[in-house]
């Protein structure tokens, strides 16, 4: 074949370049329509209270079901519906579509859902939070909001007015990915979150590093200290939850005791880790 010459890769390369731009054009398109045509699901992962002994909440995770591409994750597109400028409009759908329902679950399970960067700078955030409850029913105090640091931290006094509103509606506040941003101590002290949830970064594998173990340890300590709830995320193994467990973390979403599911299945993954996991509950 021979080697190409740096002209030829010149081509090569912008041609691939057009292509993939051609590609994210489509698919933009697309997604403008996905909204028109309903093609976003909502799965949920379920949340395990290790103290009571039974799944208290679950997490709302969007997913695209592309009619020729499948499921798609939200890593492959949520990006790209925030530069396109659609955020807005899958977010609201995502809130309502949450709301409504978790208004129907059994229990008083709640549901936390992501807010992208602008959802949460938009200054009408509390409005349609306040509709999304209305129009569902949800009690607020079964809503959670999940943000980011870097969300929460992009404007300080944009944060704790918007936080203190919501707090106020009697929705439940918890940062996302915690350890991964950049909130401050002095913003940690001030902003009024309910929850931290540990980034999987520092769970995976917390049984066997000590650097891991570390860093969840003063995570635990920090959050309870601060009166909030302590979460790790992405909790795969039983090694890792009984470690993290005798570090007085008592809430886990993750692999080890469910992947998100269908609506449709939310029901009996729930039931079977209720009756899996009573001996958390004697075990305190
Ligand atoms: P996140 O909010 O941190 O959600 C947790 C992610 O970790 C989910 O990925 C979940 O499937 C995955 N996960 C949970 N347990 C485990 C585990 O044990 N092992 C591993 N390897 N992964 C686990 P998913 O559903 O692909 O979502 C990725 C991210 O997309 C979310 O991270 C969130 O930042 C964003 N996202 C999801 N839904 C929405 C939404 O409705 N709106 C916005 N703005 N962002 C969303
Ligand atoms: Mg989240
Ligand atoms: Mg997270
Ligand atoms: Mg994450």
């Amino acid at each position: 074949s021979g080697e190409a010459s740096a002209a030829d890769r010149i081509v090569q390369h912008s041609e691939q370049a057009r292509a993939k731009a051609q590609k994210r054009f489509a698919l933009e398109q697309e997604l403008r329509g996905a909204i028109a045509k309903d093609e976003f699901v909502l799965h949920f992962q379920p949340v395990m209270d290790t103290q009571l002994g039974r799944v208290s909440g679950a997490e709302a995770l969007i997913r695209w079901n592309h009619p020729d591409r499948g499921m798609i994750p939200p890593g492959l597109f949520i990006l790209m519906a925030e530069e396109a400028g659609l955020i807005d409009q899958i977010g609201l759908w995502v809130m309502r579509d949450a709301c409504r329902q978790a208004a129907a679950w059994e229990g008083d399970i709640r549901v936390a859902i992501n807010l992208s960067a602008r959802q949460f700078l938009d200054k009408d955030l509390d409005a349609h939070v306040a509709a999304a409850l209305s129009e569902s029913g949800l009690s607020p105090d079964r809503l959670e909001l999940e943000l980011t640091e870097t969300v929460a931290m992009v404007d300080h006094d944009h944060s704790r007015s918007t936080l203190t509103k919501l707090r106020d509606q009697g929705l439940k506040l918890a940062i996302d990915d915690f350890g991964t941003g950049y909130a401050s101590m002095s913003s940690l002290r001030k902003l009024p979150f309910n929850k931290l949830k540990i980034d999987r970064e520092f769970v995976s594998d917390v049984d066997r590093l000590p650097q891991s173990q570390a860093i969840c340890s003063a995570m635990i300590a920090l959050g309870r200290g601060l009166g909030m709830e302590v979460l790790a995320e992405g909790t795969e193994t039983s090694a890792e939850v009984d470690f993290l467990r005798a570090g007085g973390c008592s809430l886990f979403q993750g692999f080890h005791f469910a992947r998100p599911v269908a609506s449709a299945d939310l029901a009996t993954t729930i039931a079977a880790l209720d009756q899996r996991n009573p001996d958390y509950r004697m075990a305190g």
